[in-house]
């Protein structure tokens, strides 16, 4: 059972109890929940009041936007992985030969140090930098 806080289209506000929320859809979509004051049967779920209260999203929410991230990244990596030569360390360095024409035009990703990525920022070397996660994590 799982209960909701609702309220009438004149803002009467009660408490019902449903089996579980594709339950409280049908229900309230057959006009089968009745507001106990007005008899009503326009009635939706209330805000809940704590999340009003605090105003940002729940831990729930905050979950499930980071497993979207992380999925996300996970995808860019497999992406990356299938269309881009692997470098190594060097990145910074074959960067700068792709940069100055000193070898091919080629997708390449690998690691470089933050030293380095500010020199490639420098000379203006287009590149991006993204957070390597696992593949499974
Ligand atoms: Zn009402």
């Amino acid at each position: 059972m799982i209960k909701f806080e609702l309220r009438c289209a004149d803002g009467h506000g009660f408490e019902g109890w449903f089996r579980d929320g594709a339950t409280y859809g049908a229900q309230v979509a057959g006009h089968e929940v009745a507001c106990p004051v007005c008899g009503s049967t326009d009635v939706s779920k209330a805000l809940m009041a704590p999340r009003i209260a605090k105003g940002g999203p729940s831990p729930e929410e905050v979950r499930a936007a980071k497993a979207m991230v992380v999925e996300k990244l996970q995808e860019m990596r497999r992406e990356i992985e299938a269309n881009a030569e692997y470098v190594g360390p060097s990145f910074a360095e074959e960067a700068r030969k792709i940069h100055y024409g000193e070898t091919e035009t080629k997708a390449i990703y690998g690691e470089a140090s933050d030293t380095e990525a500010e020199a490639l920022r420098d000379e203006g070397i287009e590149f991006a930098r993204i957070p390597w996660l696992p593949p499974t994590n």
